[in-house]
């Protein structure tokens, strides 16, 4: 059965581990075929804001800090996320955000949305302070779903 790439849509060869026409790599470990976000960049773009890595995908990034800068200090502060994609182009981004506080306690878990996320650029979301209701210690970032951006 012939393999549609999830970038381009492209039919290729179900033995094909790359597309035929936009060179996406479509096999991943144990022979499934990736969706977007999971996919390996051949040539991966790092950031020095966003270092940790967003579970689930490939090459996402996250980094957190309350806004305006500086430690946390309040439990009130609103707190803004980072997140970098240094990979392939993407669209529909589905985040699940979840914080623990200082003993590990689970203080919040929601989702988040990014309509865009274009290679090498990094989105902005704001966790206002009312969703927060202690202190923060960790923060996890998960990757539910993503789909392919616009190709140049
Ligand atoms: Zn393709």
């Amino acid at each position: 059965m012939p393999l549609s790439c999830p970038r381009c849509r492209t039919l290729n060869p179900d033995v094909a581990h790359y597309c035929r026409q936009c060179g996406l790599r479509l096999e991943v470990a144990g022979g499934a075929v990736a969706g977007a976000g999971r996919i390996r960049h051949p040539n991966p773009l790092v950031s020095a804001a966003a270092t940790t890595a967003v579970a689930g995908a490939a090459h996402l990034h996250f980094g957190w800090q309350p806004v305006g800068g500086g430690a946390p200090l309040l439990s009130t502060e609103a707190l803004e996320l980072t997140v970098f994609n240094g990979g392939y182009d993407l669209a529909n981004v589905v985040l699940r955000v979840r914080g623990d506080g200082d003993a590990g306690q689970p203080l919040f878990a929601i989702t988040r949305d990014i309509e865009m996320l274009a290679r090498g650029q990094a989105a902005s979301l704001e966790i206002p302070s009312y969703e927060l209701p202690g202190p923060l210690h960790t923060l996890h970032v998960e990757l539910v779903s993503a789909e392919f951006g616009a190709q140049e």
